[in-house]
């Protein structure tokens, strides 16, 4: 494990976009999830409180349920797959855009706006479940992502057993690592004992 959190509420968010936090719930290696920090259904509902799309109330009331713990892992890793794409600078995958189209499609269709208090809000009609308001708002966030000037800044971490994405707002852009606590400190050790062991040997 890259990054020590022992719940999801523990978890550093740290991408700088809704959207790549949730992508950022497993650390992967070669594409691969070697780390997920999405455990259980509940965890999915934990994060989207924390996102702020959720209350506290929505978050804790649920029971477990499997085939939304599926559904969310398997919508992530179609996200980080295009994520990694772009920061990679390679096409993603059209099978995969296909399904982020489907998402997008379904999320689009249930989105409105709302008066409260002469404040204009917006929020998802006839959400079928939690799950749903937590995936569809994170779909949202992946979309405006895409349309932003901020994509070009879309970085995935250098280590090789993290595969975090996050925006390099760095001034000069070259922030490689998603945290210098973790993987940036782990890559200097390293560094370090490669340095000591060649002036040993
Ligand atoms: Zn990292």
């Amino acid at each position: 494990m890259t990054h020590q959190a022992e719940a999801i509420t523990e978890l550093k968010r740290l991408g700088g976009w809704l959207c790549l936090d949730f992508m950022n719930t497993a650390e992967r290696a070669g594409g691969e999830v070697v780390t997920d920090f999405l455990k259980s259904s509940g965890d999915v509902l934990l994060w989207g409180e924390q996102a702020g799309i959720l209350t506290a109330n929505e978050a804790r009331e649920q029971a477990s349920n499997e085939a939304a713990l599926n559904e969310a892992r398997a919508m992530r890793e179609m996200l980080y797959r295009i994520f990694s794409a772009f920061a990679g600078k390679r096409p993603p995958d059209q099978r995969d855009l296909e399904g982020f189209n489907r998402w997008l499609r379904e999320a689009m269709g249930h989105l409105q706006i709302q008066l409260a208090e002469g404040m204009i809000q917006n929020n998802w009609y006839q959400a079928p479940s939690l799950y749903r308001v937590v995936l569809w708002t994170v779909i949202r966030s992946a979309f405006e992502l895409m349309s932003a000037p901020q994509l070009g800044l879309l970085r995935e971490c250098a280590a090789a057993d993290c595969g975090w994405l996050f925006l390099d707002t760095s001034r000069n852009h070259s922030r490689r690592w998603c945290d210098m606590e973790d993987c940036g400190n782990r890559a200097k050790a390293r560094r370090h004992y490669q340095r000591v062991k060649r002036s040993e040997g």
